[in-house]
């Protein structure tokens, strides 16, 4: 009754606050159903790495006389747990991104050294598919941001272009400036997205193709994270695929004025 009796009294005061107290309350409801869908998301993929090893860890105690099984179930064990720990790190990565402020060591930003790194950090998973990346387009571009994040963005999308394509094809990183923003994009000649999916492709969890993605190791939260990291910077990611011919993701950034800082001697760390 106390309540109600100041929604009147906030009623007859102010009618305008009654509508935002409202709006505010389905927003509030809004983000927990969104957290509410999350938790159990990611109870349900945590439910399939951790299924899998313990199944297969009852198999080498079964095995403990046939040191060659061990050997092998043993070796599948390590690859579940490496899945189930890079799953866990998306999830927090995410999670983090969630929260407004995340982006922690803001500076101007040299593109050409995140596309560098990234294309470093990809380089591993794309030899196992004898696949190589050329990179080219305009250098020396700006963007304010922190480099952390982008390079965690454009290495989802290389390690993508080379999930989704076949062995030996290349993969082009390519940066260009248009009206305003700083543009890098990724072309694959890979499997390609159907129209329809294009959109879906960038919400938590969603694969087009479940069984492929499982098979190669995706944890389906990648390009949410690129989403994210591309909303936080300002700016956003576009997608750009035609099925059997291949894909290009662009993440664009608002251009960065002014020159790279550099630590002064007396800032490095010791
Ligand atoms: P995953 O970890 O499954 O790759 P992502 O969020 O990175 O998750 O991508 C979501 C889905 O979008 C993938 O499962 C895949 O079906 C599709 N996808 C992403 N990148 C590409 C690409 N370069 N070519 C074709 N399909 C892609």
């Amino acid at each position: 009754p106390g309540t109600v009796m100041l929604q009147v009294r906030v009623a007859q005061v102010a009618p305008g606050l009654l509508l935002v107290l409202a709006e505010d309350r389905t927003q509030a409801r809004r983000l927990e159903a969104i957290r509410r869908d999350f938790v159990v998301n990611v109870s349900h993929e945590l439910k399939t790495p951790v299924g899998a090893l313990s199944l297969l860890a009852e198999t080498v105690q079964d095995a403990a006389d046939d040191p060659e099984a061990v050997r092998r179930f043993a070796g599948r064990m390590i690859s579940e747990s490496q899945r189930l720990s890079e799953l866990v790190h998306e999830i927090l990565e995410l999670s983090r991104l969630q929260v407004a402020g995340a982006l922690k060591d803001i500076a101007v930003v040299d593109v050409d050294a995140v596309v560098a790194e990234s294309v470093d950090r990809a380089r591993t998973g794309a030899a196992a598919k004898q696949m190589g990346f050329q990179v080219g387009g305009e250098t020396g571009t700006r963007v304010f941001g922190d480099p952390t994040m982008l390079v965690q963005a454009v290495r989802n999308l290389l390690d993508n272009a080379v999930r989704y394509s076949p062995a030996g094809t290349t993969v082009g990183v390519g940066v260009r400036t248009c009206e305003g923003l700083v543009e890098i994009a990724v072309v694959d000649q890979g499997v390609g997205i159907p129209a329809e999916e294009q959109d879906r492709v960038f919400e938590r969890f969603y694969r087009v193709d479940p069984a492929r993605s499982r098979e190669t190791g995706g944890t389906g939260l990648g390009l949410s994270i690129v989403k994210h990291v591309a909303a936080d910077h300002g700016g956003d990611v576009q997608v750009w695929s035609q099925p059997g011919r291949g894909s290009t993701f662009t993440l664009r950034l608002p251009v960065a004025a002014g020159p790279v800082p550099t630590a002064a001697p007396d800032d490095r760390p010791q």
